[in-house]
């Protein structure tokens, strides 16, 4: 089995989405969430629960500059909470309704796989075993949204 790390959002750029929500930048958004799982916080990487506050704002998966340049809407808790661990597991929360996609080291996009429910840690195996694969993206399979990333341990 190939050893992997998921790196949730960065700790920073939740903080700066949350300053900036707080702010009132016209691109972020707090909205309070009003069913169990549909707002997937991707600092933690855990569902928001109803009553919870979250920032919904555009993040660049993909930075701007190449021809997979990507930014689409993401959320984070608007309360400050824990950063993902343990990173070398992966997140019980995302078993199932996850895309893989496989970029290189350009960030071109070579591949993606829709992950069978329950077997992700198969998927990610297959994905790591193109020597070509820099990193994946762990993406919602029905709304495409980015939910974390990849990488070789
Ligand atoms: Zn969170």
């Amino acid at each position: 089995m190939s050893k992997f790390k998921i790196l949730p959002l960065p700790s920073e750029i939740a903080e700066t989405a949350r300053r900036r929500a707080a702010a009132g930048a016209s691109d972020h958004s707090i909205r309070t969430v009003d069913s169990p799982a549909s707002y997937p916080c991707r600092h933690c990487l855990q569902w928001a629960q109803p009553g919870e506050r979250v920032v919904l704002f555009p993040y660049a998966s993909i930075p701007a500059g190449r021809p997979y340049s990507e930014s689409g809407p993401i959320f984070v808790h608007a309360e400050a909470c824990e950063g993902y661990a343990p990173t070398t597991k992966y997140p019980e929360n995302f078993r199932r309704h996850r895309v893989f996609r496989a970029y290189n080291v350009e960030h071109d996009m070579i591949d993606a796989v829709v992950v069978p429910d329950d077997q992700p840690e198969a998927v990610i195996e297959q994905l790591l075993q193109n020597p070509e694969t820099a990193f994946l993206q762990a993406r919602s399979v029905s709304r495409g949204c980015y939910t974390f990333r990849i990488e070789r341990a």
